[in-house]
């Protein structure tokens, strides 16, 4: 039964899955010295228009953590949102892997970090008694399911980089906001001033990993070395790198993301013509935010629905997924009308 508690509640996508087995044959040289991860990577570069460097970790966490510690030292700090899972839910990573860079989270509408808020934390102090600013983050799609236009990345990256900060972005939701924009991917990040992004291969329908892409190959100095002491070097590297050549080969991946977005779309549609229900976010990508009478929430999980309730700025959080069947969209708000009556 598929549920709305997040995108990777759902399976593994077809294109994806056919490529993993596909990848299944005889053997291979391992710890990424394959030809499906040669191959992945090459795919990455020809989508980014750019000869940038590329890794794959198995989950999120690790990617951003390790990104952010390849650009930090350990006095250094890196500013996000204040709704960034980076600092709300990645339980100390990027400072664990850092060895101690500080997050200094700063406020913004809809989930975004502004260029004013940045330049705000970065003139609070530049004492040798605070951690230096080092790098701005940027979560695509935001964690409250709005997408950050190319012009708001650029005027973000051009406050960070004229004071001598590095930009990441958090890209585990980089395929709904592709999907969502209908822009090229480097115009969402190395032509608007990302140097790393974490492109999110999970909740777009991979079994498993993410891709970690330098801009700046240089910044990418000992990163394998780091993936590996972090225990994210797969040995078996083909079946963490061949799902993305099945995605990327014939575009499913936006495809994929195109049609999550839609069915965010129709249930934030439904939920327009309820008046107990109230949006509290724009929505841009495959999550609605809704505000519901505490009793909706209560009957929608008596009638087995789950959800998150917990997530950053509180109401009821709906995720849609690759897969997620437009019946199951009629079906809750069907519920949800009759639990609202
Ligand atoms: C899901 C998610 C991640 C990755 O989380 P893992 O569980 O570590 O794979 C990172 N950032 C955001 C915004 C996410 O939603």
């Amino acid at each position: 039964m598929q549920h709305f508690a997040s995108d990777n509640y759902a399976g593994i996508c077809p294109e994806a899955l056919a490529a993993l087995v596909a990848a299944n044959v005889g053997h291979a040289p391992a710890y990424g010295e394959d030809e499906w991860t040669r191959r992945a990577a090459d795919r990455l570069r020809a989508l980014f228009e750019t000869d940038c460097d590329v890794y794959f970790a198995f989950n999120g966490t690790a990617a951003n953590s390790l990104a952010l510690a390849a650009l930090c030292q350990s006095y250094h700090s890196v500013v996000c949102h204040e709704l960034a899972h980076v600092d709300t839910d990645e339980c100390g990573g990027p400072e664990f892997f850092s060895n101690g860079s500080k997050l200094l989270p700063a406020k913004g509408e809809n989930g975004k970090l502004t260029p004013e808020a940045l330049r705000e934390v970065i003139a609070r102090r530049s004492d040798i008694h605070y951690p230096k600013p080092r790098v701005a983050t940027l979560t695509q799609a935001t964690e409250v399911g709005t997408v950050y236009r190319p012009a708001e990345i650029a005027a973000v990256a051009e406050v960070a980089h004229a004071h001598g900060l590095r930009v990441h972005m958090d890209g585990a939701r980089f395929a709904n906001a592709v999907a969502a924009l209908g822009v090229a991917p480097a115009d969402l990040t190395w032509r608007a001033g990302v140097d790393v992004l974490c492109f999110g291969g999970t909740k777009m329908g991979l079994p498993v990993g993410e891709a970690v892409v330098f801009f700046e190959r240089a910044l990418a100095e000992d990163f394998a070395w780091r993936c590996k002491q972090a225990g994210q070097l797969a040995s078996k590297m083909r079946f963490l790198s061949a799902p993305w050549l099945g995605v990327l080969e014939d575009g499913a991946w936006l495809r994929h993301a195109a049609h999550a977005n839609a069915m965010a779309r129709r249930l934030a549609d439904g939920l327009a013509a309820l008046p107990a229900a109230r949006l509290l976010f724009p929505v841009e990508a495959n999550g609605v935010f809704v505000e519901l009478p505490p009793a909706v929430v209560d009957g929608l999980r008596g009638r087995g629905w789950r959800f998150y309730t917990f997530i950053g700025a509180g109401g009821a959080r709906f995720m849609c997924a690759w897969d997620t069947q437009p019946e199951r969209v009629d079906a809750l708000l069907a519920d949800l009308q009759a639990l609202a009556a």
